[in-house]
């Protein structure tokens, strides 16, 4: 049995101190992450992890990408480099998207810089057929409007937390939706799960994001992943195995090249 935590942030500092041991918790347990970024310093860390601690291993994905919170135009040139540098080791592309929260009091994010980003980044991943783990608190609408003028079909709408309506249009559209752990402890978040398209779910932790109503407020590891899945599957009243094996099935398509 082999699990997947679909989105967290391994070269985040918060894990500089633990990283040997998240790697053990990755091989042992058998645990795959994809592991995000959020500019190109975060970047180029990710990818510098995944070549000196998974080579020739498939436990390690890296996303390379600029999030919305660092947002800035003049970014672009040398992210660009840097992925044609590293286009073969790049798994995917995120996390990239849109959110409003970040304009406030933070000159020169823009909602417009982080369109111009977003868009480049939604180009970079189409023509290099890349997946996308997308952020889209407060922009659901309008990320929902963009991505269909991209031929990206391996989108995932990372720590979904829209409405009903809006996840069957994303599930429509082919697009993956991801839960994290707030799945515990918030009935809404369970009743949506209850709606999602079993074959477009996926699972994350979006560590180093702590939990204050479960697992205590303790270091996220890809370990929770285990006890998510274990709670998916008393919620949609299936067998462990049967549900670890579909989410499992569901992370692999949404990597692989189609
Ligand atoms: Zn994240």
């Amino acid at each position: 049995m082999c699990f997947v935590d679909s989105h967290i942030h391994l070269s985040d500092s918060a894990y500089d101190e633990y990283l040997m041991l998240m790697i053990g918790i990755i091989n042992n347990l058998k645990i795959r992450v994809y592991s995000v970024s959020e500019d190109l310093e975060s970047s180029v860390k990710n990818l510098n992890i995944k070549k000196k601690y998974f080579v020739n291993s498939e436990s390690f994905k890296a996303f390379v990408g600029i999030h919305p919170q660092h947002a800035s135009a003049k970014l672009l040139e040398s992210f660009n480099d840097f992925f044609l540098r590293n286009t073969e080791s790049v798994d995917g592309i995120g996390e990239i998207g849109l959110d409003p929260t970040y304009t406030t009091n933070n000159d020169p994010n823009t909602i417009e810089s982080q369109r111009t980003v977003f868009s480049q980044m939604l180009s970079i991943a189409e023509k290099n057929n890349k997946p996308v783990s997308i952020h889209s608190r407060r922009s659901l609408n309008e990320v929902l409007d963009i991505l269909p003028s991209y031929r990206l079909k391996r989108v995932v709408f990372h720590w979904y937390d829209g409405n009903k309506s809006f996840l069957k249009k994303i599930n429509e559209f082919g697009y993956y939706v991801s839960f994290g752990p707030y799945l515990l402890y918030s009935e809404d978040k369970k009743t949506l799960l209850t709606k999602s398209d079993l074959s477009l779910l996926l699972l994350e932790t979006d560590g180093p994001v702590s939990y204050r109503h479960c697992f205590n407020n303790s270091l996220t590891s890809p370990v929770f992943i285990i006890s998510l899945l274990n709670f998916v599957s008393t919620v949609l009243k299936k067998n462990f195995n049967d549900v670890s094996e579909k989410i499992f099935r569901n992370s692999v398509d949404f990597l692989n090249t189609r």
